[in-house]
């Protein structure tokens, strides 16, 4: 007979981090959010659900950075967006992990927020930790709880298909920033001021 103590259904509950290669040394880790952030989910036409520049992004940072996506819907849903976005498969960059919305956390503000706590990857794979981890997301709710390492970005809509470059900026300041010895010490709310100044 089974107990219900509830310690057996809180361990099962604990999402497990499925990794696609391994961590590589040396590397910072990019945190990407995928609605809104890289994808818009609203477009009728395919190719313009993808953010454009993320395939130029995502070779880019590949480089300084190991990347994971996380987004806080269903992994059926993240793994139907990595293919229409095709960024699965690609010999210019691997994306680490995928995380889900099981791995989201309620904290309490004014009201509940569905945030993205850092501390879910940090307490299981060493090699990353506050000084070397950033995160892009368009909602500011997700990054409450790492508010030094996290990147508010504009979010995407597809009829801005054609003018959008918000992804060009941030593959500029991400390279920078993977300079930086602690990611912390970057005021990442200036981050479009510290990039517009790079390209002058
Ligand atoms: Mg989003």
């Amino acid at each position: 007979m089974e107990k219900n103590d509830g310690s057996t259904g809180e361990r099962q509950r604990v999402a497990q981090l499925q990794l696609f290669h391994q961590p590589r040394q040396g590397k910072k880790l990019l945190v990407l959010d995928i609605d809104k952030t890289i994808y818009d989910c609203t477009c009728s036409n395919i190719y313009r659900r993808t953010r454009p520049y993320l395939h130029q992004l995502l070779e880019e940072s590949f480089k300084y950075y190991d990347i994971c996506l996380w987004s806080l819907t269903d992994m059926n849903t993240v793994k139907f967006k990595v293919n229409t976005m095709n960024i699965g498969n690609s010999s210019d960059f691997k994306i680490l992990f995928y995380m889900d919305a099981t791995f989201s956390e309620m904290v309490m503000k004014q009201k509940p927020i569905i945030t993205k706590p850092l501390s879910k990857i940090w307490n299981v794979l060493d090699q990353y930790g506050p000084t070397n981890t950033i995160i892009c997301d368009d909602n500011p709710d997700n990054l409450v709880q790492n508010p030094k390492n996290g990147i508010l970005v504009a979010p995407y809509y597809f009829k801005n298909f054609s003018t959008d470059k918000e992804l060009q900026y941030l593959q500029n300041y991400l390279k920078y920033l993977s300079e930086a010895e602690d990611v912390r010490k970057v005021d990442h709310k200036k981050w479009k001021e510290i990039e517009m100044k790079l390209r002058k």
